[in-house]
């Protein structure tokens, strides 16, 4: 897409790799959303799939918004005790499709612990499986869980490709890890919590430039230092914007710098020139 003459800023354009826009809370103003994004300097979204239905619908919208709107298809460890036989075949027609940039959100969570940790465990192998088959990378959703998650992701060393680890917001060893395996890192507004984001805005410098992604995981955290503060608690990708000025901040870059820095990488990343 080209940059557009009437955008007030001379910031590159923004690509925000995780955002839920098949939430039951963009039906009624989707296309204002879209609208708003574009406004605020996003050119590409990856709308994140996180069950067999969502990932259904993430991929409905990327057909429907071809340059603008990419899928990621895959069962988020809340859902992993859904996943069947049935879910897998699914899984397995999205991401051959052009759409589909990924396979995820998969991984651990033992912070909700929303399914079983055997069911969790179970559904990210067999997801790890469809990136070894289909060749596509990873979008890797990590809480409470690391060494499990670790020892899954060590299950399938040499034969995985590109590995995000989305929403960031660990501590300085998982980070390590992470960069230790080759793993893209995803960092959201959570970098923005003046208390909760401290540890984040230290360790985001450790990243380097071509393994560093934004995103704003969209409807759900909210910047929490917006001026002035939205009336309502949905997040939305117009507001990456500012994520990406709070990672700049933090690295003590040039604004305009880690946009086209994170842009390029995930450009690369999702392979979305291709
Ligand atoms: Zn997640």
């Amino acid at each position: 897409m080209k940059s557009h003459p009437t955008m007030k800023h001379a910031v590159p354009a923004l690509i925000d790799i995780g955002a839920n826009l098949t939430h039951e809370s963009f039906r009624p103003d989707f296309d204002a959303v879209l609208d708003r994004a574009r406004a605020h300097g996003v050119s590409r979204i990856v709308v994140t799939g996180a069950s067999a239905g969502g990932s259904r619908a993430a991929h409905a919208l990327a057909l429907a918004h071809p340059g603008f709107l990419h899928a990621t298809a895959g069962v988020h460890p809340h859902h992993a005790h859904e996943y069947d036989d049935a879910t897998d075949e699914l899984l397995r027609e999205l991401v051959a499709t052009p759409e589909v940039k990924a396979v995820g959100e998969t991984g651990l969570d033992y912070y909700r612990n929303y399914s079983p940790h055997a069911a969790q465990i179970a559904a990210f192998e067999r997801q790890l499986a469809i990136a070894v088959d289909s060749g596509k990378p990873l979008f890797l959703h990590q809480r409470d869980a690391h060494a499990d998650f670790i020892a899954c992701l060590d299950g399938v060393r040499g034969r995985i490709g590109r590995a995000v680890v989305h929403c960031f917001t660990g501590e300085r060893a998982e980070l390590v890890d992470y960069l230790d395996r080759g793993c893209h890192i995803g960092i959201t507004g959570w970098i923005c919590d003046e208390r909760r984001g401290e540890h984040l805005r230290e360790l985001v410098r450790l990243v380097p430039a071509d393994r560093l992604m934004i995103e704003t995981d969209a409807p759900y955290l909210l910047p929490r230092d917006l001026h002035p503060k939205p009336s309502h608690r949905r997040n939305e990708p117009m507001y990456l914007a500012h994520v990406c000025a709070a990672v700049a901040r933090a690295r003590g870059e040039d604004v305009a710098v880690t946009a086209a820095l994170t842009s390029a990488t995930a450009r690369a990343f999702f392979a979305l020139d291709a």
